[in-house]
């Protein structure tokens, strides 16, 4: 299967880790050029050697996706430097404290977490849909969790993902007459640094989730990459407003 994504421009927030820093490896395998967006320095610019190395193409931008001067400089670098944008992969995320039941959850703990994993995606849509639709079209994907559709975590987070897959359906009705087509995509238990943090605070909380899951493993976060790509590509040409498990059939159960 052929996913050419050669002369398209795709952004990947926080590219600079896990399941972004995968995925836009792979847009960048698949022949696009990749704005990598986070808020970690060091991450983003490692991502963008990984690249390099490879002998693809990537520009590191430092974004804070809650912050709209940030975002509009993250697009206006896929435009200004490579000429436009057809893919986006809005994907940075925080946790948030995982331990506070809702009696117990900080309201700095709530507004951070819905700025950065709602707004932020909102924002982010916002203006990628501005310039997606002065343009051919193109796709994007946002980062749900299974957590968007069950109460696996805090408040602040399952709420964050049960929005990101309403914004997402939103979207997909209001730009399907732009060609542009936007999913969700709905992580399981995947081993990276979010998973290594809960880990280290409750070992036994990851381990539950795992288990409830007929595929008992952690996921890689290849897998969601490989996900996100064929989203994102001509092979899911008829696919939007979709909420697209990646979770070992959790949510089967
Ligand atoms: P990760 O911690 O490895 O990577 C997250 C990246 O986002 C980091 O590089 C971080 O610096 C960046 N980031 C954080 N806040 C940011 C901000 N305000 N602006 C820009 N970048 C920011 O975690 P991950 O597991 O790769 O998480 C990626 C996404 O997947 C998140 O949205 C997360 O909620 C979601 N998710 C993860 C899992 C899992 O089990 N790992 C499961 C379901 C959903």
């Amino acid at each position: 299967m052929s996913l050419n994504m050669t002369g398209k421009t795709a952004v990947v927030t926080g590219a600079g880790s896990g399941i972004g820093r995968q995925t836009a490896q792979r847009f960048a395998a698949e022949g696009a050029s990749v704005v990598v967006a986070d808020v970690d320095e060091d991450g983003g610019r490692q991502t963008v050697d990984t690249i390099a190395s490879d002998g693809g193409e990537a520009t590191f931008v430092e974004t804070d996706v809650s912050e709209p001067d940030d975002v509009a400089e993250m697009v206006d670098t896929a435009v200004d430097t490579y000429g436009g944008l057809e893919l986006a992969f809005n994907n940075a995320g925080i946790e948030g404290d995982w331990l506070s039941p809702t009696g117990q959850t900080d309201r700095a703990d709530w507004d951070r977490v819905i700025d950065v994993n709602l707004t932020g995606i909102w924002e982010c849509m916002k203006r990628e849909l501005q310039v997606m639709s002065e343009g051919d079209g193109g796709a994007i994907v946002n980062t749900s969790s299974f957590a968007g559709q069950r109460a696996a975590g805090n408040s602040p987070y399952v709420a964050s993902k049960h929005g990101v897959i309403g914004i997402t359906r939103v979207a997909a009705r209001e730009y399907a007459d732009a060609d542009i087509r936007v999913n969700a995509v709905l992580p399981g238990v995947i081993d990276t640094s979010m998973i290594d943090r809960a880990e280290e605070e409750a070992p036994e909380g990851v381990n539950v989730f795992v288990q409830r899951q007929p595929i008992s493993r952690k996921g890689k976060p290849e897998e969601i990459a490989n996900a996100v790509v064929w989203l994102s590509s001509e092979e899911a040409s008829f696919i939007t407003g979709n909420a697209y498990p990646v979770e070992g059939g959790y949510l089967s159960t």
